[in-house]
């Protein structure tokens, strides 16, 4: 029997594994190994009670008495904090879904594939924080990491049977998100609210907004990079409003892939959870004769930054995804908060790299996940003050 683990099984990547996983038999197809969440620890124990797993952990320490109560009687050991998820990444399982948001994910992630895991990434953080470090160790240990993030496991799929040698670029493509029409002042006064509000995905709140500033985007220009190992030049961002077609791929001869499918993440999942097979999925069929045409566009970099943040951070490497990553959780943070506005989230970005690149300590690549770790420390206390200069100059 299969034995899987979800990491951020109660978000909206784990709640589509979850489906996936339970469409599949459930507890009897898979051996059900670790769940974890945070806040929502009811239905963290409603999902452990019925994928019988071994082990549910939440994030929140305050919340281990509550996640205990609702687990009682069920065979599933209930335990909290960030030391308890790394260590049930430890906890051997053959397949392992990476779903939690941020750079959180990126300790469990690195222990799974210690185990010699199939790591299921849909936590991009992980691999522009620490892209060639997580790959050495997947192939230190014999282990494989599946893109699951629509565009990479598009690219991904495309790829199959192909030598990689062969291919000319690469192009993700991107919804535009909601402001996607909207102009800079527009922009400048954009709320939550307006952010959040997705056109065609239906994702987490981060990611969402992630997603109307670009800066999910920018984040998967430079997994591409990472995971794929194209030069920065290969790799294109093309707006296309339907999100029908995740990525193409072009080749030497001229023939460009495309992959197409309904906007619908268990596409990406159950890929990574059946590969090399594909099985059944029950996701919107395609109608193309029913959309009649698709349409796409350049991304404007005037009205979102974060492209060309990326573009720069790919060229450094090193520890800059790391210092971008942390600086845009930063920002987001404030933006979610009421502390900043919706075009300062790329300022604050923009000035914690330039700050930290003066230190000239970005272009290093990191060889321990310590060194890592401190960046990402200092990029968070380098963005915090960043806000607090933009606040100070209004
Ligand atoms: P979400 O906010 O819906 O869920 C996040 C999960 O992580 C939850 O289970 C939450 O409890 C947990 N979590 C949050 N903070 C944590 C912390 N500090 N420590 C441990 N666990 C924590 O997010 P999501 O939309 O499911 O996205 C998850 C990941 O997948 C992100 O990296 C995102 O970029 C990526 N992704 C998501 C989608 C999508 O359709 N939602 C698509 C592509 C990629
Ligand atoms: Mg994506």
């Amino acid at each position: 029997m299969r034995s899987v683990s979800v990491f951020g099984a109660t978000g909206s990547i784990g709640e589509n594994t979850f489906d996936l996983l339970m469409r599949g038999g459930g507890p009897a197809t898979y051996r059900t190994v670790a769940l974890t969440g945070a806040k929502n620890i009811a239905r963290l124990a409603e999902m452990a009670r019925a994928l019988r797993a071994e082990v549910a952990v939440t994030a929140v320490d305050a919340l281990l008495p509550g996640l205990r109560t609702a687990l009682a009687g069920s065979g599933t050991e209930a335990a909290a904090g960030a030391q308890a998820i790394a260590e049930a990444a430890c906890r051997p399982a053959d397949w392992v879904m990476s779903g939690i948001v941020g750079a959180a994910g990126l300790v469990p992630g690195m222990n799974a594939l210690r185990q010699g895991a199939t790591l299921a990434l849909a936590n991009k953080e992980s691999l522009v924080t620490a892209g060639p470090l997580l790959l050495a160790t997947a192939a230190a240990h014999g282990a494989r990491i599946l893109p699951v993030d629509s565009e990479h496991s598009a690219v991904f799929q495309a790829l199959a049977g192909e030598d990689i040698r062969s291919v000319e670029r690469v192009i993700i493509t991107a919804s535009g998100g909601p402001f996607r029409t909207w102009d800079i002042a527009q922009l400048a006064a954009a709320t939550v609210k307006q952010a959040v509000a997705h056109p065609n995905w239906s994702m987490g709140q981060r990611i969402s907004i992630d997603s109307a500033s670009m800066f999910n985007k920018a984040l998967e220009l430079i997994e591409t990079r990472e995971y794929f190992g194209f030069a920065p030049a290969q790799i294109e961002v093309l707006v296309h409003p339907q999100s029908v077609v995740h990525a193409l791929v072009g080749f030497i001869d001229g023939g460009v892939m495309a992959h197409m499918g309904a906007p619908d993440m268990r596409h990406a999942i159950g890929y990574a959870l059946h590969w090399p097979d594909r099985t059944h999925i029950p996701v919107a069929r395609l109608d193309l004769a029913k959309l009649g045409s698709l349409a796409f566009e350049e991304p404007d970099p005037e009205r979102f930054p974060a492209l060309r943040l990326a573009r720069e951070v790919m060229e450094t490497r090193g520890l800059a995804g790391c210092a971008f990553n942390a600086a845009k959780e930063v920002a987001l943070d404030h933006f979610i908060a009421g502390g900043l506005r919706f075009l300062e989230m790329a300022d604050v970005v923009e000035a914690t790299l330039d700050h930290l690149s003066r230190g000239n300590s970005l272009g290093k690549a990191a060889s321990t996940l310590e060194e890592v770790q401190m960046m990402d420390h200092l990029a968070r206390k380098t963005a915090v003050e960043a806000v607090h200069t933009r606040q100070q100059s209004r």
